[in-house]
């Protein structure tokens, strides 16, 4: 039936507001139900797609609550989410080209446990199902669960997955952080971060790095808990974020360059977020002003995609780069879903989001369009 002749009906035995809100339901719902994203843009076709999912933090336990104590925790349930993701995916009819996983792919009571590696191997094997390439981002939990030694050598370590550019030596990530680009679909690059490139997590206590990261977060928060951000007028600077080196960041300004000279979109992902209208001041990378500084000083980004905030967030900046929080799986009830697919056009992103993930439209700055 047609949503608008359905609120016509309804009109006649629903006092008005309880009928506009039926009705607003029932749009809604029509609009969930689209099958095809191409109805949603039709003047022009989807180039390619890629899957989206944050925050999984799976263990084995009953549900939980948050630090603050008003968000439950599904931790159980996170995987049969994730499974439902894979489900989906597989089962498109023109497949993503890959997905990404946004980081915290366990939750840190597996190290408490003593069963971090049990738990790592049974979300990775439930990844084995799907058919197509992931990339895994790390989180503060991978960081709770191993230390970047351990990652560096586990499945969780996607470098493998990177794109090289020919002739362009500048362009190659150093090994001294975990962080690549890649190319799924002709002109459109993807540089996968690390947030916690600058950390007091999963480093060696004994290293200058973790002496010179210790001193940053300080300098920054005198609290003697520094997972604390109390009386803080920079409250990200909290033990549990991390933020990016100079390295890293000269590293991406060469990206970039690279793929404004050839005209290429660029998509970024993080575990942290770095954009303050769209996330929790508390949940953003320590120096995400230099990370946003090296971003806007180039044409080709058209979003940045992070996890960590659980709530998730958007915001477009006044650069035109659209900054997406995704909604963390952890915290979505069973009878819901939170993971997304992202259908790319000529001219613009759409991200088509699955339960309490919301679909957004990322047009791409107009005088960077494609012209076709
Ligand atoms: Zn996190």
């Amino acid at each position: 039936m047609f949503p608008g002749l359905l609120c016509i009906i309804q009109i006649c035995f629903l006092p008005s507001q309880l009928c506009s809100l039926f009705c607003l339901e029932t749009r809604l719902k029509v609009m969930d139900d689209k099958p095809d994203p191409g109805t949603l843009s039709e003047n022009s076709e989807v180039l390619f797609s890629f899957g989206v999912i944050a925050d999984i933090q799976y263990a084995d336990l009953e549900d939980g609550y948050n630090f603050q104590g008003n968000r439950r925790r599904y931790y159980r349930h996170s995987l049969f989410h994730l499974r439902g993701a894979i489900e989906h995916w597989n089962g498109e009819g023109s497949p993503p080209r890959c997905v990404l996983q946004l980081g915290d792919i366990i939750d840190g009571y597996n190290a408490q446990y003593k069963v971090s590696e049990k738990s790592l191997e049974l979300v990775m094997n439930t990844f084995q199902m799907l058919k197509v390439p992931v990339h895994h981002t790390w989180g503060n939990h991978e960081f709770y669960n191993f230390s970047r030694n351990y990652l560096t050598n586990s499945k969780l370590n996607t470098k493998f997955l990177e794109d090289q550019i020919v002739h362009h030596p500048e362009t190659v990530p150093s090994e001294d952080y975990y962080a690549y680009h890649f190319v799924p679909f002709p002109q459109f690059r993807f540089i996968l971060l690390d947030a916690y490139d600058l950390s007091v997590l999963g480093v060696d206590q004994s290293s200058p790095k973790y002496q010179q990261c210790l001193k940053i977060l300080r300098e920054h928060n005198p609290n003697s808990e520094l997972n604390s951000p109390q009386g803080l007028s920079e409250p990200q600077f909290v033990q549990f974020n991390g933020g990016f080196s100079q390295e890293q960041l000269n590293w991406l300004n060469e990206v970039l360059t690279f793929s404004d000279t050839n005209q290429e979109k660029v998509v970024i992902v993080s575990h942290l977020p770095i954009y303050p209208e769209a996330s929790d001041s508390v949940c953003l990378a320590w120096n995400y002003r230099d990370a946003l500084a090296v971003i806007w000083s180039h044409k080709c980004v058209v979003c940045f995609f992070a996890g960590h905030t659980h709530d998730g967030g958007y915001s477009e900046d006044p650069f035109g780069v659209h900054h997406i929080n995704l909604e963390g799986v952890i915290e979505t009830a069973p009878d819901s879903q939170a993971f997304g697919t992202v259908y790319v056009y000529p001219d613009k992103m759409m991200l088509k989001g699955r339960g309490r993930v919301p679909d957004r439209i990322m047009n791409y700055k107009k005088e960077n369009a494609f012209q076709l």
